[in-house]
């Protein structure tokens, strides 16, 4: 009999499929990408542990009865234990923070997240029913997450870092409904048959589901899932509908931008291309150009004075340098993992690399500036050269998200990730894909969340793979300068 963990009891209340494949078709598995708050949950995990205190630790260990073993042992001795594990018949679950008391066990569920989402409940709700199953008397199930209105002042502190919601009632709810489900779950489990389920919502809800591209194969190529910029609601609609292809939905009432990434695929258009506009962007640059782009990553456990968990704050950013003669200079910052003040480091080298009033070139007029403006309110000093450096914004990504130059290549998106190789198709060292490492800007994000916890030779080769593709968003918009200027 396989044993029933909370994630994967998790995993079958999202999709029963999910859980069968998982057993069934480990080949097909597809690693799914690290979100913001998964990758500072272990750090919020790790931290928790001490909100009450002294406690003891049920170490991890493969064989599972270890654990069960000495969570017996705790229990005798200690009045809060982490990753207290219990079994009961194939169900087995690590309770985060365990709080014994005389008349009942506490459970505390730990996220890393600023709320409670319905997953957590049939988490929690799941640990609670093995711990009743096994007689003892559960005094309150609650989940521990994130305050997201915390604000770090001189201190660091903890009581109001973290929120506790008593989710008692609900797990109480559950309880027959977890009978239910678990019976499922082991018949799943057992049986030789894939369970027969569409994809739907479910497949990226609560988690993005590692079975999706198993699940899709049947599917055309380029379908309905494939129109930019759609919303995901709209898409399945049309796809129960049977209008999967382009050629089913090209007379569908859809917005112009749709139709059109529709029409351009059909009938192989040529590429379409406005030169007034592209001529009266370029007439508005001032030498020297500067060409930016910005890295930001989020971290749960706020390190700097005045800073929220989760706040967006820059860490990266290259800089192409081009003067009137068309000569280039690169420079970057990247900040240090251990630096707990790199944002002040990184506005201060960002207004010594930008000393001129040239146009600084962006891609996404919405997300440089608004940056800037942040920094402004956390350090006023650098009001003036932050400023100074918004009043030159250019936005490259304008004649693309206005579709003044569109290409078939570009499927729907003005992302410079699609963008630059339909402008350059014969260039690999153009193609965000062929980067070692890191590949956009959310890889960019937790790959430098997680850089701490890493080894030493590890954080290098990470480092490099950042400052491999932070400069290759910067050389892009250089390229598409040079696109531009050859069609003006
Ligand atoms: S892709 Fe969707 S349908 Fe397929 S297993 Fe995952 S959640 Fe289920």
């Amino acid at each position: 009999m396989v044993n029933i963990s909370k994630s994967l009891y998790c995993n079958y209340v999202q999709c029963k499929k999910l859980v069968w494949l998982l057993k069934n078709k480990p080949d097909e598995y597809e690693e799914t990408k690290n979100d913001v708050v998964l990758a500072n949950g272990n750090r919020v995990g790790d931290l928790a542990r001490s909100y009450f205190g002294k406690y003891a630790l049920v170490k991890y260990d493969e064989v599972l009865i270890n654990m069960i073993m000495e969570t017996k042992k705790y229990l005798k001795t200690d009045s809060i234990i982490c990753e207290a594990s219990f079994k009961f018949n194939n169900l087995f679950a690590s309770i985060d923070i365990l709080k014994i008391e005389d008349d009942g066990l506490t459970i505390y569920e730990v996220k890393s997240s600023t709320e409670v989402k319905d997953i957590y409940l049939d988490d929690a709700s799941f640990q609670a029913y093995i711990l009743k199953k096994l007689g003892y008397k559960v005094k309150s199930v609650n989940i521990m997450h994130v305050n997201g209105d915390y604000v770090l002042g001189d201190k660091f502190d903890i009581n109001s870092y973290f929120v506790i919601e008593d989710i008692t009632d609900t797990s109480i709810e559950k309880e027959s409904e977890l009978e239910e489900n678990v019976k499922e779950l082991n018949e799943i489990l057992d049986s030789n048959k894939e369970p027969n389920i569409d994809i739907g919502m479910h497949c990226s809800n609560p988690y993005k589901c590692p079975y999706y591209k198993y699940c899709t194969k049947h599917l055309p190529e380029p379908n309905v899932f494939d129109i930019n910029g759609l919303n995901k609601k709209q898409k399945f609609k049309y796809y129960y509908e049977g209008k999967i292809t382009f050629e089913d939905l090209i007379h569908e009432d859809l917005n112009n931008k749709y139709l059109e990434q529709i029409n351009f695929e059909i009938n192989d258009l040529k590429p379409k291309i406005n030169k007034e506009a592209i001529k009266e962007l370029m007439s508005t640059l001032k030498y020297p150009l500067y060409f930016l782009d910005y890295e930001t990553c989020q971290f749960a456990i706020p390190e700097i004075k005045g800073t929220k968990p989760y706040q967006v704050l820059t860490f990266q950013y290259s800089l192409h340098i081009m003067d009137e003669k068309g000569n280039l200079t690169h420079k970057e910052f990247l900040a240090d993992s251990s630096d707990t003040d790199f944002v002040r480091h990184f506005a201060e080298s960002l207004i010594k690399d930008i000393p001129d009033d040239g146009s600084v070139i962006i891609y996404n007029k919405s997300f440089e500036p608004a940056r800037n403006r942040e920094i402004i309110k956390m350090y006023p000093e650098y009001k003036e050269g932050l400023e100074r450096i918004n009043n030159n914004i250019v936005d490259f990504m304008d004649p693309f998200n206005d579709r003044d130059y569109y290409t078939k290549e570009m499927k729907g998106s003005y992302s410079i990730k699609y963008v630059l190789p339909a402008l350059y198709p014969n260039d690999p060292s153009l193609d965000y894909h062929n980067l070692p490492l890191v590949h956009n800007g959310e890889e960019a994000s937790t790959t430098f969340v997680e850089l701490r916890d890493m080894p030493k030779e590890k954080q290098e080769e990470i480092r490099k793979g950042l400052l491999v593709y932070c400069e290759l968003d910067t050389y892009a918009m250089v390229k598409i300068y040079e696109k531009f200027k050859e069609l003006v």
